[in-house]
């Protein structure tokens, strides 16, 4: 039996609190359970406990076994001197506190339901990626819609932390967090992390600098990149070389170690190089970027704004290393939701709510209509009751993967609360 279980058996009141007694028989009464307490301290704070219809208000402890208040050196913790109530599921010992009087300690072993304690063990022994996958069903659609929004909305919160800190580097110019984040969406799956280095090793200040010259965004991109690094007789290629190192000893600019960005297993219309291209033709092509990119309401202005293609040397090459037959490198529409996904809509949110600005409405109805992301696990997800119609829901889906089930947050989670509580309901009817 886990300790984070038994929190959560009390914090929900998952028990039968009929005839409730102490390891020394006295009675007990819940007026109030307490705030459940996530930093140091004692588990439950401001509790109200009748014992033997005497209230004490203060604080309650949660233990596997009673031996663990010596483990844990309670008994020498001023903390734990307002312990009115110890809560353990194995009672192996009297305990007693910092003024040696033996601390009421309640067997909440005797009162969990058992059903619920089946079903749990059920849960987290299931080895499977999904381990509520033969219970999910069973959860309503009302729930599970609610709960998308909730982990939607809970995923815009964690990136707004991540631009504050951005912002807090860059001396709050909305500019330069959507330089640093649209390049490092512009890698792509297999390239993100990488460009995003990239873009703390490119000045978004020399960047700026060099706009209005399509061939110096490129040479600085490519050069810090690690492109041009090598002999090659292609005459473009020696041209960004000769641009590069003069520009590179002038800013005396640093190059990403190698081979960090890769070619491996892509598309070439999906290649580093190709990308860093459309890169920087938009930089060069667009003033004010994010106020555009801010008003964008629909995935058609995206698509509209994004009508970039690289620079006419790309039409025949996907690499610097050889020609191949004319096609012009556009920027498709698949790629252009990946950057309303990861960009445009988490900067629409956080600059809003930057400013006291409260437009969930716009930010659902924008993302909702872009088609979702397509990947394993969202194909796990959809063959259990979890389909992804749009990229709300698969951005939802990725929250819940990353931040819970692969990080076991099973009793954080609300379709495994849906499913125990199922249970509590059908078991507190029997009794
Ligand atoms: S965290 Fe939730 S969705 Fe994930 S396995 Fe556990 S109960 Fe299922």
């Amino acid at each position: 039996m886990k300790e984070d279980f038994l929190h959560y058996i009390w914090n929900n009141g998952f028990f039968s609190t009929d005839k409730l007694k102490t390891n020394q028989n006295q009675e007990v009464k819940i007026i109030s359970r307490g705030f459940h307490n996530t930093n140091a301290g004692p588990d439950f704070l401001e509790a109200k406990i009748k014992i033997d219809e005497i209230l004490w208000v203060g604080n309650v402890e949660i233990h596997k076994n009673s031996s663990d208040w010596y483990a844990h050196g309670h008994e020498k913790d001023k903390a734990y001197d307002n312990i009115i109530l110890h809560v353990v599921y194995e009672d192996n010992m009297p305990i007693y506190n910092l003024n040696n009087a033996q601390v009421p300690t309640l067997v909440l072993s005797k009162y969990i339901y058992q059903n619920v304690v089946k079903n749990y063990t059920k849960l987290i022994k299931n080895k499977s990626i999904l381990r509520c996958q033969n219970d999910i069903k069973n959860v309503d659609k009302f729930t599970i819609i609610n709960y998308k929004y909730k982990l939607y909305f809970e995923r815009l919160e964690q990136k707004y932390t991540i631009v504050k800190s951005m912002l807090n580097h860059s001396n709050n110019d909305w500019e330069q967090v959507l330089f640093e984040t649209l390049l490092k969406y512009f890698g792509g799956v297999v390239n993100k992390d990488a460009f995003e280095l990239l873009a703390k090793y490119i000045s978004y200040d020399i960047l700026k600098k060099h706009k209005n010259s399509v061939f110096q965004l490129e040479a600085l991109l490519f050069g810090i990149s690690g492109f041009l690094q090598e002999e090659n007789n292609d005459t473009y290629y020696r041209s960004l070389q000769k641009e590069f190192n003069f520009l590179k000893a002038k800013y005396k600019l640093e190059i990403l170690p190698n081979n960090i960005i890769k070619f491996h297993r892509l598309r070439p219309l999906n290649f580093p190089t190709i990308r860093l291209a459309q890169f920087a033709q938009l930089y060069h092509q667009t003033d004010h970027l994010f106020e555009k990119l801010m008003q964008i309401k629909k995935p058609k202005d995206a698509y509209q704004f994004f009508e970039i293609k690289a620079g006419d040397y790309w039409n025949t090459h996907y690499n610097f290393s050889k020609q191949t037959k004319n096609r012009v490198k556009k920027i498709g529409t698949n790629f252009i939701d990946i950057i309303l996904i990861n960009v445009i809509v988490p900067l629409k949110f956080a600059y809003q709510k930057h400013h006291g600005v409260n437009n969930n409405e716009e930010i659902i109805n924008l993302i909702e209509s872009i088609k979702p992301e397509k990947n394993s696990i969202i194909n796990i997800f959809s063959k259990i009751n979890l389909v992804a119609e749009n990229a709300l829901d698969s951005q939802a889906i990725i929250q819940l993967n990353e931040n819970y089930c692969r990080q076991n947050k099973c009793l954080q989670c609300e379709i495994a609360h849906n499913i125990l509580k199922k249970e509590i309901n059908n078991e507190a009817r029997k009794n």
